[in-house]
């Protein structure tokens, strides 16, 4: 079978991702391959498509449980035979696998890398006809990468175990260290690295001064009602109280984090996979291994000590490639902590983790376009002049006059006292506290004491921080001393002006929220839309798996949007493949036609050849 077929056979789609095509070239090609691409940036249709084109066993590695049992649903769903091995099974359950991968019934095996590497698995597998290693997660190979986890370290073995056999590995999140570690420790020959843009253009990226929670929390749950969203917070504690507050007010949340019992926390994970749930609040300790494809915003209450972490865990959003949010409140109480915790820890990488957390700080503070500020922390080049997808863009943001004079004002405190203080104590200083330290140091006599007295101390140390964000000032050292950057001087002699924000607070701040215009809801009768969803609820729940395989939201929109009476129609539908078609075609198309008061018209239903489709057919069934 030709690839683009069993994109469309098996999953309903009509054409590649961008650099899909090249990553599955390799894979029939048994090129070796390093493929980085964004979350949602579809990497295991990279795997899965080649794997059912083309003959043989292809073995996935995956790091948890959790995402095994999604993707092989997923699978099986769209028709194709997969299963997965792990502790989770039976003994009587993994006989029966290994029987089916004896008896070359699979296409897909998934497999932790622990288990991988036992010598009996190993030996298993060399009878077994594998066509290919697919690595998920890679990064966790490298003790540079966040994730890192020492027993990825093992998949060394393959490739003397299997010297013939490729290896591909997969993952939204390396640097160029991180991809030269995946490449030595696999030991990876004349590979093929495909690196995609790392722009998520469908999320709408926001960072606002967290001032008044509930407010903030509240009005973007509002604008998703119903909708599928994750809260990150900082804690465990505020998880549990934001929660608690969330569902008191109406909303239909969850907590999950990592001092729950393993049962309610797997239990709160399922009902937010099925949508008995909306929203999920939850430490970081949620997310990974959560493939649900429409998750319509991710909040964070608090900032990540890193992009690298703020760019997994917000692009957890949106998927399925349709609009969606990722907002950040953030205080500086969260920086001082992350500092505190950094100072704590081991010496190793110090440094490299406060350039980590002040990159996350100029982020939030910062206020140029938050997808380029994202793009180019990751090393690559942002063309557009506006993304028209970020509070800044969108002109959210409300913008002082007189910044120039404000800037001024502040260079010269900084340069008068020395170049030597941080951002917290200038703004003392401007604000003219009666400090004892300020006072101590004699700054209470500077000309610049008390020059900007009538602004809120935030409000200073905000300007500071955008200052910083523009190159006006650089911070040094341990201390993270103020002194001037390469622009200080010419906004000193006046040459240039700055962009500082107005101090406001949340009210007006949520006046100014603009609504994105986009046409993924234009047509789209929201009602039917809500009905269909329901429908899609309880078929995932009789089936046990989760709501988004049965159907993408992006294919229940265009169902609310055309109402196709046949299931001709329906197959034309994105994300329509043959398979979910005669399993679940019918049940929505009674639901459609109830809905329009049409009957459903069956002679065209009869060109379908609805057995090929294997309705029901068992999950280890063999290979057509
Ligand atoms: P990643 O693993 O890179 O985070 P996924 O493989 O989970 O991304 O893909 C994200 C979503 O995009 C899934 O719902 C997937 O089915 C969908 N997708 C992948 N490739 C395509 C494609 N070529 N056309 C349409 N949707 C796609």
């Amino acid at each position: 079978m030709e690839l683009l077929e069993a994109l469309n056979k098996h999953w309903g789609y009509e054409q590649f991702r961008p650099n899909q095509q090249e990553a599955m070239t390799c894979v029939l090609g048994d090129q070796d391959s390093v493929v980085v691409l964004p979350t949602g940036g579809g990497k295991s249709l990279c795997y899965q498509a080649p794997a059912v084109c083309r003959s043989g066993l292809a073995v996935v590695i995956s790091p948890l449980i959790s995402l095994m049992k999604d993707q092989v649903d997923s699978l099986k769903t769209s028709g194709i035979s997969a299963a997965f091995i792990n502790s989770s099974q039976t003994h009587v359950e993994r006989r029966l696998v290994a029987d089916a991968v004896g008896g070359g019934q699979l296409e897909l095996l998934y497999i932790a890398p622990e288990r991988l590497v036992q010598e009996r698995t190993i030996e298993f597998l060399k009878r077994a006809n594998v066509s290919f290693f697919a690595i998920d997660e890679a990064h966790c190979i490298s003790e540079w990468g966040h994730d890192f986890r020492p027993e990825y370290r093992s998949l060394k073995k393959l490739r003397k175990h299997f010297p013939r056999v490729a290896l591909h590995a997969y993952t939204a999140t390396a640097t160029e260290q991180v991809r030269a570690d995946i490449i030595k420790q696999l030991g990876l020959k004349k590979s093929k690295i495909i690196v995609g843009s790392f722009d998520r253009p469908n999320l709408f990226f926001r960072a606002e001064r967290m001032d008044d929670r509930m407010a903030q929390v509240r009005e973007v749950l509002r604008r998703h009602k119903r909708e599928s969203g994750i809260i990150y917070c900082t804690s465990r504690k505020a998880v549990d109280e934001l929660s608690e507050l969330l569902n008191k007010q109406g909303f239909r949340t969850l907590p999950y984090h990592a001092g729950m019992a393993a049962e309610e926390r797997s239990q709160n994970q399922e009902a937010f996979i099925q949508e008995s749930c909306d929203t999920i609040v939850a430490t970081v300790a949620f997310g990974m291994g959560i493939d649900k494809s429409n998750v319509r915003y991710v909040i964070h209450c608090g900032m990540p000590k890193s992009l690298e972490n703020y760019q997994q865990e917000s692009g957890r959003a949106g998927r399925d490639g349709l609009d969606a949010d990722c907002v950040m409140f953030y205080s500086m109480g969260d920086y001082y902590r992350w500092k505190a915790n950094i100072e704590e820890g081991a010496k190793k990488n110090r440094d490299s983790s406060f350039r980590t957390l002040r990159a996350m700080v100029d982020y939030c503070t910062g206020i140029q376009c938050r997808h380029r500020s994202l793009v180019e922390y990751f090393g690559q080049k942002f063309d557009p002049d506006s993304c028209n997808a970020c509070d800044v863009c969108s002109g959210e943001l409300d913008v002082v006059d007189g910044a120039q004079v404000i800037g001024q004002k502040i260079l010269s405190s900084i340069v008068r006292q020395g170049q030597r203080y941080g951002g917290e104590y200038t703004a003392m200083v401007l604000k003219g506290s009666r400090d004892k330290r300020v006072r101590s140091n004699g700054h209470d006599r500077l000309t610049t004491y008390g020059i900007l007295e009538d602004q809120r101390v935030q409000t200073i140390r905000d300007w500071i921080e955008q200052l910083v964000s523009q190159g006006f000032l650089i911070r040094e050292g341990e201390y993270s001393v103020l002194a001037l950057g390469t622009r200080g001087g010419e906004l000193l002699r006046g040459e240039v002006a700055p962009t500082l924000l107005k101090g406001s607070d949340s009210q007006t701040k949520l006046s100014k929220r603009v609504t994105r215009q986009t046409t993924s809801w234009e047509g789209v009768d929201r009602n039917f839309f809500d009905e269909l969803r329901t429908l899609r609820h309880d078929l995932a729940s009789q089936a046990s798996v989760p709501a988004y395989i049965v159907f993408t939201d992006e294919t229940l929109r265009q169902f609310a949007r055309i109402k196709p009476t046949t299931l001709a129609d329906m197959r034309t539908v994105h994300g329509v493949g043959d398979k979910r078609l005669a399993d679940y075609g019918e049940a929505f198309l009674v639901c459609i036609t109830n809905h329009t008061g049409q009957p459903a018209s069956d002679s065209e239903t009869d060109e379908l050849d609805l057995n090929s489709a294997s309705a029901g057919e068992d999950q280890l069934a063999g290979k057509r």
